[in-house]
C-alpha cells in the first residue's frame, strides 16, 4: 500500500486552478477548472489511509474517503464511483459545495501535522463527473415493485435522496414540489458559480429515468391537502425546506428597492436558466449599474455578493455585525468574495434606510463585540455617535431564513412543530407526531447543508422502509 498511498511527505497539496479572477467574473460559470486525470490521482495518493479516518468521521454521510481515494490512486475510478455513491446520493454535488475546511478536511490527519490536508472534496467530484462522462452512472433498475408508495413534499436533496433510497428497493415515489423544477436550493438558491445547474438536472433527470414521478408546480398546502396525500399513499415525507427571510424591521424598511436574498438569487438562476424574469429584465432585481448593499454574514450573503459582482455592479459592499472571525459563513467563499472586489463593512449594523419612494442609502453604526451570549458567540453592541451613511441603489438582505407556519399552511393544527416553527419528529424514527408521517432536512434542522440534508433524507428513507414494511405485514396478518 506503501508504494501508492501516504506520498503527503513529497506531494504538495494542489487543488484543481481557480479560475483568474478577472476571467471568472465576467461569467456564471464555476471557478474551479476539472483536475486533470494524472493530478487527481497523485493528490489522492497524499492520504495517510489512517486506522481511524477522522474526514470520514466529520463527513455527515461517513463517506468511506481513505478508500475512495486509495481506489482512485490506483486509477480505478469506476470502483471509486460505486464506493462514493454507496453512501451519497450526488457526490459530485458535496465534492463542488460542502463546506469541506469545516467537515471532512477540516480534520485530515495530515492538515492537522501540518502538511496540508488531502484535497477531499475535488477529488470526490472528479471521481464522479468522470463516472458520469463515461456513462458509468445508470437509471435504477428495479428488481421487484412494490405495491405500496410514497409521496415527499419537496424535490430539495432531503427529498430526492429519500426517493432514491426508496425506489431502489422498488416502492412507487411520487415527488411534489411547489417550484417549476425539482432541485430546491441546489436549482434556485445556489448560484452557477459554485454549483452550474446541469449538473442538478442530471441528477434529477436520472431519477425520472429511473421511475420517480415528479409533480412540479404543486403546492402542498393550496393544490392538495396533507390528509388528501395520506389517503393517495402509504407514507409521507415532509422534506419542503425553510424560506421564510428573517427580516429587518428598521425605519425606511418599506422603501422601494429593498428585497430578501431569495428574491435576487432566484431571478439571477433563473436567467441563468434561460427564463424570462420580468423584475430582472426591467432592472428591479439587476444589479448591473448599481451601488449594493448585502446585509448578513453567511453563505447566502457571500452569494448575493458574488452575484452583484458578476452582474457588474457598480460597487458591492457587505455589512456584517461582527468581525471577519466571527462569520458565520464558510471561509474560503468570503475570500472568494474579497478576491472578486467586494468590500467587507466589519463590525457594522443597519440603523435607518433612507431615501424618498426607492432606499438611496443607509445609516449604519459600528458595533464592537461584547461578552458571549447563550450561544457561546460574542455579542455585537452599537458603539454610541458612531453613525455613517453609505449610498445604496439596491439593498439585500441576506440575514436568514425561519420555516414557514406549516401546521396553517397545511391546514393541519395537529402536527407538532418546535417553538422556532421547524418540524418534531421522534429522532429515532423520522416520524413526526402523525402516524406515516415522516420529515427531513431543514424543515427540521432549520437552515443547515446540502450534505445533512442528504442524510436526513437516507435516514428517513431507512425508516419509511420499515414502517412500510410493518404496515405489510399488518395487512397480510389481518387478512
Ligand atoms: C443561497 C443559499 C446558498 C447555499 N449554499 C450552500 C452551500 O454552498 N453548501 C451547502 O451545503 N449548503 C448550502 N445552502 C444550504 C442548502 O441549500 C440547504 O441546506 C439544503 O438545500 C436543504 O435541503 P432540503 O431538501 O431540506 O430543502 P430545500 O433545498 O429548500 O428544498 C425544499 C423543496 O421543497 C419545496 N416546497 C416547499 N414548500 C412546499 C410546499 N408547500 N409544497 C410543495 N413543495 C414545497 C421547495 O419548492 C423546494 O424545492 C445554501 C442555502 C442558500 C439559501
Ligand atoms: S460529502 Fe462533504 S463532508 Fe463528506 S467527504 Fe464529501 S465533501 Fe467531505
Amino acid at each position: 500500500m506503501t508504494d501508492k498511498m501516504l506520498k503527503f511527505v513529497n506531494i504538495d497539496q494542489q487543488n484543481p486552478n481557480k479560475r483568474k479572477v478577472n476571467k471568472r467574473i465576467d461569467d456564471f460559470k464555476e471557478i474551479y477548472d476539472e483536475f486533470i486525470h494524472d493530478k487527481a490521482k497523485e493528490q489522492s495518493s497524499r492520504c495517510s489511509q489512517c486506522g481511524v479516518p477522522f474526514c470520514q468521521i466529520h463527513c455527515p454521510l461517513h463517506n468511506n474517503i481513505p478508500d475512495w481515494l486509495k481506489l482512485s490512486a490506483e486509477g480505478r475510478l469506476q470502483e471509486a464511483s460505486e464506493l462514493a455513491h454507496s453512501t451519497n446520493n450526488m457526490p459530485e454535488i458535496c465534492g463542488r459545495i460542502c463546506p469541506q475546511d469545516r467537515l471532512c478536511e477540516g480534520n485530515c490527519v495530515i492538515e492537522k501535522s501540518g502538511h496540508g490536508t488531502v484535497t477531499i472534496g475535488s477529488i470526490e467530484k472528479y471521481i464522479t463527473d468522470t463516472a458520469w462522462e463515461k456513462n458509468w452512472i445508470k437509471p435504477i433498475k428495479v428488481i421487484k415493485e412494490e405495491d405500496q408508495s410514497v409521496g415527499i413534499i419537496g424535490a430539495g436533496p432531503a427529498g430526492l435522496a429519500c426517493a432514491e433510497q426508496l425506489r431502489k428497493v422498488g416502492y412507487k415515489i411520487t415527488i411534489y414540489d411547489r417550484y417549476d423544477r425539482p432541485g430546491g436550493l441546489l436549482i434556485y438558491g445556489i448560484p452557477n458559480f459554485k454549483l452550474e445547474k446541469f449538473v442538478v438536472e442530471r441528477r434529477t433527470n436520472l431519477l425520472k429515468e429511473s421511475g420517480i414521478e415528479f409533480q412540479q408546480n404543486v403546492d402542498v398546502g393550496k393544490n392538495f391537502t396533507l390528509e388528501e396525500l395520506q389517503k393517495n399513499h402509504d407514507a409521507i415525507l415532509i422534506a419542503t425546506g425553510v424560506y421564510k427571510p428573517r427580516e429587518i424591521n428598521l425605519p425606511g424598511h418599506n422603501l422601494k428597492n429593498i428585497f430578501p436574498a431569495m428574491d435576487f438569487l432566484t431571478a439571477s438562476n433563473r436567467k441563468g436558466l434561460g427564463d424570462k424574469v420580468e423584475d430582472f429584465d426591467n432592472g428591479t432585481l439587476n444589479a448591473g449599474g448599481k451601488n449594493i448593499i448585502v446585509i448578513g454574514g453567511g453563505d447566502t450573503a457571500m452569494d448575493c455578493v458574488r452575484t452583484a459582482v458578476r452582474q457588474n455592479a457598480k460597487s458591492v459592499k457587505c455589512i456584517y455585525r461582527r468581525d471577519k472571525e466571527n462569520m458565520p459563513g464558510s471561509a474560503r467563499e468570503v475570500h472568494n468574495a474579497e478576491e472578486e472586489g467586494v468590500e467587507f463593512i466589519w463590525l457594522s449594523s443597519p440603523k435607518k434606510f433612507i431615501g424618498k419612494e426607492e432606499v438611496a442609502s443607509v445609516l449604519i453604526e459600528k458595533m464592537k463585540l461584547d461578552k458571549e451570549d447563550s450561544s457561546g458567540r460574542k455579542k455585537p453592541v452599537s458603539i454610541p455617535n458612531s453613525d455613517f451613511e453609505i449610498k445604496a441603489d439596491l439593498v439585500i438582505k441576506a440575514l436568514g431564513f425561519d420555516p414557514e407556519d406549516l401546521p396553517k399552511l397545511f391546514n393541519n393544527s395537529n402536527l407538532a412543530v418546535s417553538s422556532w416553527g421547524t418540524i418534531k419528529i421522534n429522532l429515532k424514527s423520522m416520524e413526526t407526531n402523525i402516524p406515516g408521517i415522516f420529515a427531513a432536512g431543514d424543515i427540521v434542522r432549520g437552515a443547515s447543508l446540502v450534505v445533512w440534508a442528504i442524510r436526513d433524507g437516507r435516514d428517513a428513507a431507512i425508516e419509511i422502509q420499515k414502517y412500510l414494511e410493518l404496515k405489510k405485514f399488518k395487512k397480510v396478518k389481518a387478512a
